[in-house]
């Protein structure tokens, strides 16, 4: 079951949202991805003249895996949400309409709701580094025997230090 909210909830007054948001991992990008504690979102839904908006932030501690030597090391996530909800045009394609002046993430909406898990997912994603390092000198994995050589030498390095 999906963490939805409704825009009617924001009909009278700017709707708060205060929550953990358990995503599935598999929605991240880097594959392997765990959570290390949920993710909590605090943010206002509110409308405006028209069109709604998603204002507040994420935090969040994954834990995703080194690009280098593949061991999952732990990574705080901690993102600003602004968000622009349009209705989405009737007949007009996306692209004639001038979205680039906009400040904020803008996007369209079909259903008069938002999904958290989603929201929550995209940013996470949006926040990751390219090339993920559990430390900027990490030494990655052996290419000839695939052993971690942040844990020592191995047989197949002549040129490392001998034990
Ligand atoms: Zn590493
Ligand atoms: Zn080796």
């Amino acid at each position: 079951m999906s963490m939805e909210i409704l825009f009617r909830w924001a009909e009278e007054e700017p709707y708060t949202i205060r929550t953990e948001v358990p995503v599935d991992p598999a929605t991240l990008l880097e594959g392997g991805s765990e959570l290390a504690e949920p993710p909590r979102v605090e943010a206002v839904l509110s409308r405006e003249r028209d069109h709604y908006e998603v204002n507040g932030c994420l935090s969040a501690w994954i834990r995703i895996p080194c690009s280098r030597c593949l061991e999952l090391f732990p990574v705080k996530i901690s993102r600003e949400i602004h968000m622009v909800l349009l209705p989405q045009p009737k007949s007009a394609p996306k692209e004639d309409i001038g979205l680039d002046d906009r400040d904020m993430n803008a996007s369209f909406y079909s259903n008069e709701r938002i999904v958290l898990e989603d929201i929550v997912s995209e940013h996470i994603n949006l926040s990751l580094p390219m090339r993920p390092l559990c430390r900027p000198d990490c030494r990655g994995l052996c290419s000839g025997c695939g052993a971690d050589l942040n844990r020592g030498t191995c047989m197949c390095r002549p040129s490392g230090p001998v034990n």
